[in-house]
C-alpha cells in the first residue's frame, strides 16, 4: 500500500495550511517532525476528539473556525460557556457531546500540564476522560505525543477482515494485537513513523478501493485478498 498510495503526511495540521512543507489541507508527506509546538499537539489531539464519527472535512472546518475564534487551545475550550462551544463545533456533528468531551480533556490536560511539560498522558490516562475511548486515545498518542500505538478503526477491521486474517467479531485490543504481533517493519524506520503511516495508508485504501462495496479490480493488495 506505501507503494502504491505513497507517504500520507499524517496527522494533518490544518492552522499550517498551504504554507512550505505543507499542502493545502496542511498534510506533510514524509515528515514525521510534526508536532512541534504545544499548539500543534492540541490541535491533533481536538482534531481526534472532532474526527469521532465524521468525516476530516468536517473537522478542518470546525478547526479553522476554533483558530479564528481563538479557541483553539485547553484555556480557552475550559473556560468557555459549553453553549458557545458547541455552536462553533456544528459542523463536525454531535456538537454536544463533542463540547464535553472538548472541556473534559481540556481540563486534564491543564491540570497534568502536558503541554507545558510534553509529557505524555499515557493510554491509562487519556482513557480515564469521559469521551476518550480506545481509537482516540491511540490517535493522541501516535500522532500527537509520537508514541507508538496503532490505531483500529472499522476501515482497519474492515480490511482485514476482507483479506481472511480476522473474523470481524474481535474487540479493539485483539485487532491491535493481532496486527502489533505480526508487524514487518522495514529495516531502519521506527516504529513509530511505521504506525503512522499505516494506519493512514489503511484509511485512503478504505476511500480508494476499500469501500464499503468494495472496488477490488486495481486494488494493491488483491493477490492477497481472500474476498477479492
Ligand atoms: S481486493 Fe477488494 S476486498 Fe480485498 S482489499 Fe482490495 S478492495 Fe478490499
Amino acid at each position: 500500500m506505501y507503494a502504491f498510495y505513497g507517504p500520507r503526511g499524517w496527522w494533518p495540521v490544518r492552522t499550517k495550511a498551504g504554507i512550505p512543507g505543507f499542502d493545502s489541507r496542511g498534510y506533510h508527506k514524509g515528515d514525521y517532525s510534526l508536532p512541534q509546538s504545544p499548539g500543534e499537539v492540541f490541535e491533533i489531539v481536538t482534531g481526534a476528539i472532532l474526527t469521532q464519527n465524521t468525516s476530516w472535512k468536517n473537522v478542518e472546518k470546525t478547526i479553522e473556525e476554533l483558530k479564528q475564534k481563538d479557541m483553539l487551545s485547553p484555556h480557552a475550550l475550559a473556560g468557555s460557556d459549553p453553549g458557545d462551544i458547541a455552536r462553533l463545533i456544528r459542523s463536525s456533528g454531535y456538537y454536544n457531546q463533542k463540547t464535553k468531551k472538548l472541556i473534559n480533556t481540556s481540563l486534564y490536560f491543564l491540570k497534568e500540564k502536558f503541554l507545558e511539560t510534553s509529557l505524555s498522558p499515557g493510554r491509562t490516562g487519556l482513557l480515564s476522560v469521559w469521551g476518550i475511548g480506545p481509537e482516540t486515545a491511540d490517535s493522541i498518542l501516535l500522532y500527537a505525543f509520537g508514541e507508538p500505538f496503532f490505531v483500529v478503526d472499522a476501515y482497519t477491521k474492515r480490511l482485514l477482515t476482507r483479506l481472511g486474517c480476522i473474523s470481524g467479531n474481535e474487540s479493539y485490543d485483539e485487532v491491535q494485537k493481532y496486527f502489533t504481533a505480526r508487524k514487518k517493519i522495514p529495516e531502519a524506520l521506527p516504529l513509530v513513523h511505521y504506525y503512522n503511516e499505516y494506519h493512514a495508508l489503511i484509511v485512503e485504501h478504505a476511500k480508494q478501493h476499500c469501500r464499503k462495496n468494495p472496488i477490488c479490480p486495481g486494488c494493491p493488495v488483491k493477490r492477497i485478498c481472500r474476498y477479492g
